[in-house]
C-alpha cells in the first residue's frame, strides 16, 4: 500500500484523496502512505522486516540499559527500605534485570514483525509489574519523607515506558496497543493502593500519560515514515518501480528459505528483452525508458499478488513466483506474453527471452544457483531463436517465428 494507489472507490474516493492530498502535500505524504502510518496491515514485506528489525535491536539497547540500572538501583533502596523491604526490593530488582537481560541477549533469530512485538511487549510489561509488586512491598510500612518520595517516583513507571515508546517506528495503532498496559496497570495501581479512581485527583495523571502516549504516537509515526521512505528508496527502482536487484536479493533469499522449509515449489522466471538495444540506438534513450515503464506495468499486471516483480538489470526482469511448480510457472508466461510486453516506437511488439527454473525439479541447492539457472535457459532462449520461453527439462515454447 506504500506509493500511490491508482484504484480509486469512485467518485468519492477521489474527493478523499485530493482533499488528502491537499491537507498532506505540506509534509509531502500521500493518504495511502498515511494510512500507512495510521494502521500496520497494509505494510509491504520490506517495511515489516525493516520495522521489525529496527525494533527488536531498539528492544535489545534498552533491555541492556535497564538491565544494567535496575538492579543498581538497589543502593537507593538499601537507604530507605527497612529489612526485610529493601532484600524484596533487591530480588525484585534482580528478576526484573535478569529479564532484560534476556531481552538484550542476541538470540539468532529470524527477526520476525510476532517477535519484534512480542520482544517490545514484555520490555514494556517489566516497568509496570514491577511497579504493581513494589507497591505490594512497600506497603505495610510507614516511610519517611524521602522514602515517599521514592515510592512516588516509582509511581511515574508508566508514563516512563510510555514514553520509551517514542523510540520505535510503529503505527498509532500499535502505539494504542503497547499503551494499553500502562494505563491498565496506573489504574490496577490505585486500587492496590486503596484508592478509588476519580477524574478529579487522578484526572490530570491520566491526562498527562495520555499526553505522553500522543507524542510517543508522533515521534513512532515520523519515525515509520522517515524509515519507510529510506527502505523504498533502496527498493523501488525508480524508473520502472518494479524492486531493486539488491532487494530482489533479499527476498529471493527468504522466499527459498520459506520453500525449502516448508517444501513448496518456488519458480523464477528470468526476462531479457529482445533488441532492445536497437530502440536506444534508433529512437532514443528516452524511448528506450518508456519501452522499460512500459513492460515492468505488463508484467506487474500479469503477477500474482504474491509473486515479485525485480529489475534485474537494464532490461533484464526476474520474476519470483512464490508457490508455484514449472507447469504452474508456464501458465503465467503463457498469460504474460498474451497480454504483451509493449510495442516497440514502431508499433511492433516488444519480445522476450525468457528462462524458468524451480527450486524442486531443478534440485538447486541455494537461490542464486537457481537464478543462475533461470539465467542460462535465458541465454538458451536467446541463442535458439528469441521470443521464447526455455523451462526445465528443455521444454521449450517459441510464442512465434522471430528473427534469430
Ligand atoms: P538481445 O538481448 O536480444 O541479444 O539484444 P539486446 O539489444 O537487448 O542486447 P542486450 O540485452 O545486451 O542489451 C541491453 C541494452 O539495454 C543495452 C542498453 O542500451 C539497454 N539498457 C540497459 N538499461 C537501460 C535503461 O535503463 N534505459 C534504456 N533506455 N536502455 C537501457
Ligand atoms: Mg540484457
Ligand atoms: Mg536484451
Amino acid at each position: 500500500m506504500s506509493g500511490e494507489s491508482e484504484v480509486d472507490g469512485g467518485n468519492n474516493g477521489n474527493v478523499k484523496r485530493s482533499f488528502a492530498q491537499h491537507i498532506f502535500a505540506p509534509i509531502k505524504i500521500t493518504w495511502d502512505q498515511f494510512v500507512d502510518l495510521v494502521i500496520p496491515f497494509y505494510h509491504s514485506q520490506h517495511i515489516r522486516r525493516h520495522a521489525a528489525s529496527v525494533t527488536i535491536s531498539r528492544v535489545q539497547l534498552m533491555s541492556a540499559i535497564f538491565g544494567i540500572l535496575v538492579p543498581m538501583l538497589s543502593i537507593i533502596d538499601w537507604f530507605v527500605f527497612p529489612w526485610p523491604q529493601w532484600a524484596m526490593m533487591t530480588a525484585l530488582r534482580v528478576a526484573s534485570g535478569a529479564i532484560f537481560f534476556l531481552l538484550a541477549w542476541p538470540w539468532e533469530t529470524e527477526k520476525t514483525r510476532f517477535q519484534a512485538d512480542a520482544m517490545l511487549m514484555a520490555m514494556l510489561l517489566v516497568p509496570p509489574v514491577f511497579y504493581l509488586l513494589s507497591i505490594r512491598i512497600v506497603e505495610p510500612l510507614q516511610l519517611t519523607e524521602f522514602g515517599q518520595l521514592v515510592a512516588k517516583l516509582y509511581s511515574l513507571m508508566p508514563n516512563i515506558v510510555l514514553a520509551g515508546l517514542a523510540m520505535f517506528p510503529l503505527t498509532a495503532f500499535e502505539v494504542v496497543i503497547f499503551a494499553a498496559p500502562a494505563f491498565i496497570f496506573a489504574v490496577v495501581g490505585l486500587f492496590m493502593e486503596g484508592q478509588v479512581l476519580s477524574l478529579q485527583v487522578h484526572g490530570p495523571a491520566l491526562w498527562l500519560m495520555v499526553l505522553v502516549m500522543g507524542v510517543a504516537m508522533f515521534s513512532g509515526m515520523s519515525q515509520l515514515h522517515y524509515m519507510s521512505a529510506l527502505v523504498n528508496k533502496a527498493m523501488i527502482d525508480p524508473l520502472t518501480q518494479a524492486y531493486t536487484r539488491r532487494s530482489g536479493n533479499e527476498t529471493i533469499e527468504l522466499l527459498f528459505r520459506l520453500s525449502a522449509l516448508q517444501n513448496t515449489p518456488l519458480s523464477v522466471a528470468f526476462f531479457d528483452l529482445d533488441k532492445f538495444k536497437s530502440i536506444n540506438d534508433t529512437y532514443g534513450h528516452e524511448e528506450g525508458d518508456k519501452a522499460l515503464r512500459t513492460l515492468s506495468d505488463k508484467l506487474k499486471a500479469g503477477l500474482r499478488k504474491g509473486d515479485v516483480l525485480v529489475r534485474w538489470g537494464g532490461e533484464e526482469f526476474i520474476a519470483i513466483l512464490n508457490n508455484t511448480d514449472a507447469p504452474g510457472a508456464r501458465v503465467v508466461i503463457e498469460r504474460l506474453r498474451e497480454a504483451g510486453f509493449g510495442l516497440r516506437p514502431d508499433g511492433a511488439p516488444l519480445t522476450a527471452s525468457i528462462g524458468l527454473a524451480e527450486r524442486i525439479e531443478d534440485q538447486m541447492p541455494d537461490w542464486a544457483h537457481l537464478v543462475e539457472k533461470a539465467d542460462s535457459r535465458m541465454y538458451q532462449a536467446k541463442k535458439s531463436g528469441r521470443d521464447r520461453a526455455i523451462f526445465p527439462g528443455d521444454v521449450v515454447l517459441a510464442f512465434s517465428q522471430a528473427p534469430a
